[in-house]
């Protein structure tokens, strides 16, 4: 028998693979049910297994930015690979590819390419623990900086979507050189920063917050954050592996007028291939070998195949900046439809969006934290989930994460998820 469903697919996965995914959100876990398992993906739409076609919210968590398969990205992958897939030496491509983001985003005077968004948000601490010789960090509860030890205290994403609040296999010593703070809260940073005076390296932070649902910064907290770290020679990191090359070509920095020292990528920059990177000013970059001693290295680093995936898409990105004008567009009409039939059921609401990023909070409160994302209604973000599910429409299954949208969504996808969204709720409010 060669017909496979999703339900079969994950029987069989969870007999190899711990819970039946190699990555935790997408076992479906929070929201119940099964995972969908894939067949392929092209523009906005992903069609499964079982024959369903969706279209897509995630953008597989962020990189598809101007929809699947796209054309170019596609064939540049096809014309590199005959090449061989890897080297272990330098190539031309990653110069192409670091002058590149350097032209994108203007205060990143090295980079350094890796392979994930965790990876290149772990080096960075590593490099800002290097320079100030300095051990603490102050991340923000609900924000995630991908899976690194020194990351996992009060994180978001997966780690609050399960709500594991202290992660096994994480040693008291690491954790306890990771200080937190509610996001938004300056006044919780300076309090934090004269407690343990020249004791910390970095402060690091999601400029836009995505792992948490999406939640906008106060300029006021991300100017703060920038003062406080001028005054104390803190290391201010700027965790753009979301918002960077989606927010605007040069991400959140550029969005929000905000100059970090070290920045982190991840996600778009590798056009749905592993690549992450990190990079920032001179004089804080020297520090990595082998121009310093700050040991970081990958033996994949810099892939061939990967760099011209991402090269490809931040070239285009970069020449047709009108790209984010209409991803905005879209964005906002879409926030505009939900808004109405969200405003007509009667039920507590908030929408939070910027740029390309959106989420819904079924509160009456205002969501600028993780606790404020916390107390929304999950059990009623489940049940939306899966009766927009059922309706073709694929949204993040966890409350804790930001919808991305793409390009390639048209008025007509939008106006469905809009109509999606009103019977949805009439479903499930009955
Ligand atoms: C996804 C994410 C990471 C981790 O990236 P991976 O490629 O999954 O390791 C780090 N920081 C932020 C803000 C992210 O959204």
């Amino acid at each position: 028998m060669n017909i496979k469903t999703s339900q079969q697919l994950f029987d069989r996965a969870q007999q190899s693979i711990p819970g039946g995914v190699n990555s935790p959100v997408r076992a479906f876990k929070s929201v119940g049910g099964t995972p969908i398992f894939m067949q392929h993906a092209k523009g906005a739409y992903l069609y499964d297994v079982d024959g369903n076609e969706y279209i897509d919210y995630i953008a597989s968590w962020g990189p598809m930015i101007l929809g699947h398969a796209y054309d170019p990205v596609i064939k540049a992958i096809q014309d590199q690979a005959v090449y061989s897939t890897s080297y272990g030496a330098p190539t031309e491509l990653e110069i192409k590819m670091a002058e590149l983001i350097k032209s994108m985003a203007p205060n990143v005077d090295l980079i350094r390419m890796v392979s994930s968004g965790t990876e290149a948000c772990m080096s960075a601490i590593r490099v800002a623990r290097g320079y100030t010789k300095r051990n603490k960090i102050i991340k923000f509860e609900g924000c995630y900086h991908g899976h690194a030890d020194s990351f996992l205290v009060k994180a978001g994403s997966g780690v609050a979507t399960f709500n594991i609040q202290n992660v096994p296999g994480v040693t008291s010593g690491v954790s306890n050189d990771t200080l937190t703070c509610a996001y938004n809260d300056i006044v919780a940073v300076e309090r934090l920063v004269a407690q343990y005076k020249n004791e910390i390296a970095a402060i690091i932070v999601e400029p836009v917050a995505g792992n948490m649902g999406c939640i906008l910064p106060k300029l006021s907290f991300l100017g703060g954050l920038r003062k406080i770290c001028d005054a104390e020679n803190i290391v201010l990191i700027f965790d753009e592996v979301m918002t960077g090359f989606r927010l605007a070509p040069g991400g959140a920095q550029q969005k929000l007028g905000i100059d970090a020292d070290l920045v982190t990528y991840g996600k778009v920059i590798g056009a749905g291939m592993p690549v992450g990177a990190f990079g920032g000013k001179k004089h804080i970059m020297e520090v990595v070998a082998p121009l310093g001693n700050v040991y970081q290295a990958g033996t994949l680093s810099g892939n061939p195949i990967a760099m011209i995936a991402g090269y490809t898409l931040l070239s285009i990105l970069k020449k047709q900046p009108n790209l984010y004008t209409e991803l905005e567009e879209k964005t906002i009409y879409l926030k505009n439809g939900l808004d109405e039939v969200l405003r007509a059921s009667g039920t507590a609401y908030k929408i939070n969006q910027l740029g390309s990023m959106i989420s819904v909070h079924f509160s009456n409160h205002e969501v600028t934290d993780f606790a404020s994302a916390a107390e929304a209604n999950i059990d009623l973000f489940k049940k939306y989930f899966h009766a927009m599910l059922k309706r073709g429409i694929y949204l993040p299954p966890s409350a804790f994460e930001s919808w991305f949208l793409n390009n390639a969504l048209t008025k007509e996808d939008l106006d469905k998820t809009i109509k999606a969204t009103a019977e949805s709720l009439q479903e499930i409010l009955k």
